[in-house]
């Protein structure tokens, strides 16, 4: 029998390749999934399983309320964040969750990233928050997860890691790409003396750049 969604379950594989392969996580921590915007379904990674072993068919299909349309194994932890994120979100239609390292430096001393770099503002639209610490698998980590993401395409999950969200998976795993250099940045700068944040007018004047000029158009 044809694999139902293949398209869309081949990209979240894709993408958790990438991800794993750009050091993003380490073993099977992380998670990805993809909005099927015709169903209203969502396609989101197996619990456990090696980035690189991952078949079409243990990718998960869910509907908005959690419900499983298919898939042969358990559904990443994260589903509810996944779903919160979604519910609250119209316009995510993808979403790439790290632990990245030094997204987790940040993390584990409860801080965000300031909006200094130019590219994170650009494609995360200002500062990423901290969320207040939830336990993974929680209806609370989802809840804090969408307060802190307000206006803003990242966030630091508290003792955790990052979670990403965009237009479609290219730019998810971008964001979480971004978040982490910035991170790294925002670490160094504090060890010479501190950073030194974007006005409210350039960040604007930026992220209008990079979503309306920006690039081959
Ligand atoms: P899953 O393997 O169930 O996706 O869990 C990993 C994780 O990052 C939990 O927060
Ligand atoms: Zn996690």
């Amino acid at each position: 029998m044809p694999v139902k969604f293949k398209l869309i379950r081949d990209k979240v594989i894709q993408t958790g390749i990438k991800m794993s392969g750009g050091g993003l996580v380490l073993g099977t921590w992380g998670n990805i999934s993809a909005r099927i915007p015709e169903e209203n379904y969502v396609a989101i990674t197996p619990s456990g399983v090696d980035y690189d072993n991952i078949g079409l068919e243990d990718i998960v299909i869910v509907d908005l309320d959690g419900n499983i349309i298919d898939g042969s194994k358990k559904p990443s932890i994260e589903l509810i964040l996944h779903l919160e994120v979604y519910k609250s979100r119209e316009n995510v239609n993808a979403i790439v969750h790290t632990h990245s390292e030094y997204c987790t430096a940040l993390a584990i001393a409860r801080k965000g990233i300031p909006a200094a770099a130019e590219d994170l503002v650009q494609i995360a639209g200002g500062d990423i928050r901290v969320t207040k610490y939830c336990l993974p698998g929680s209806k609370e980590l989802g809840i804090e997860t969408v307060k802190a993401l307000k206006d803003r395409n990242a966030v630091i999950l508290a003792n955790h890691g990052c979670l990403a969200a965009a237009k479609d998976l290219k730019e998810a795993l971008k964001v979480a790409l971004i978040a982490e250099k910035s991170a790294k940045a925002t670490i160094f700068a504090q060890l010479m003396g501190g950073v030194v944040e974007l006005s409210q007018h350039d960040i604007d004047f930026m992220r209008d750049f990079y979503l309306n000029k920006y690039g081959q158009r």
